[in-house]
């Protein structure tokens, strides 16, 4: 990912706290736009600035092309309070051999998946298997991207308690598991709002799904009951896939 710089400096009598509050708003409306990744970026006040170093997937995520209504918004209030102009720069990449985002002309197939310590965008290319930024796509609700990533936080929080063990682990893992649970009712929703805005067919991960059976593979397609066994892995990941329920799945290693 890259590392970006988002700066402005002060030149009015504003409370900085109160400016940090409405910062704070501009890089949430970022990350409903899908320019910006996770939200865990660091925000700070240093002399007569304030400085923000979120991560995005491209080097140009925040170019102005991307922004949306609430984004412009936010930030013409920020710069108005200021009196002086938001500066970006790109500070750097998180590892020397970061992949681009996927490049393809047109995707076969999207895949909606995330984990608990993902913040890349929760929807990967079925062609390539790279991540997809969400202000690629059309609009999906309200100038933003607000259902699929409220979908990412509620899996990435079963994900993370099923991680944690202690406490809800069955339930969690039986909302990434089952597809008849309310996260993948969500998920499979966004998928099919995803392909019905995108012509793209998109299918929904359904977390490790069943296992081995001495070596067959024996459980069939939870919606379909059909098989759904893929004779090679996809992409050293994916063992199941139908496409007439639109779900992919790996083999669980706990059997
Ligand atoms: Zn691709
Ligand atoms: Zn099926």
């Amino acid at each position: 990912m890259y590392i970006q710089e988002i700066s402005i400096d002060i030149k009015s009598k504003v409370s900085k706290d109160e400016l940090i509050g409405e910062f704070h708003t501009l890089m949430s409306f970022y990350r409903g736009s899908g320019q910006t990744q996770g939200k865990i970026e660091s925000q700070y006040i240093t002399g007569n600035k304030i400085v923000c170093l979120p991560y995005t997937l491209e080097k140009n995520s925040l170019a102005r092309k991307y922004n949306n209504f609430y984004v412009n918004k936010q930030t013409k209030k920020v710069e108005d309070i200021c009196k002086s102009s938001l500066l970006f720069r790109t500070v750097g990449r998180s590892y020397n051999s970061y992949k681009s985002p996927c490049t393809c002309k047109k995707s076969a197939f999207f895949i909606l998946i995330t984990n608990y310590i993902s913040i890349d965008s929760p929807l990967t290319c079925g062609t390539c298997n790279r991540t997809v930024p969400l202000y690629r796509l059309p609009v999906y609700h309200d100038y933003g991207y607000m259902p699929i990533l409220s979908w990412e936080t509620n899996y990435i929080s079963c994900d993370s308690l099923q991680m944690n063990c202690k406490v809800g682990e069955r339930w969690a893992l039986n909302q990434m598991q089952e597809i008849k649970s309310q996260l993948s009712g969500q998920g499979l929703e966004i998928c099919k709002t995803i392909e019905k805005l995108t012509s793209i067919p998109t299918y929904y991960y359904l977390h490790n799904y069943r296992k081995l059976k001495g070596d067959q593979l024996v459980v069939p397609c939870p919606g379909c009951n059909k098989k759904w066994s893929l004779k090679e892995q996809l992409h050293n990941l994916y063992d199941f896939k139908c496409d007439r329920c639109k779900i992919v799945s790996t083999i669980s290693p706990n059997t």
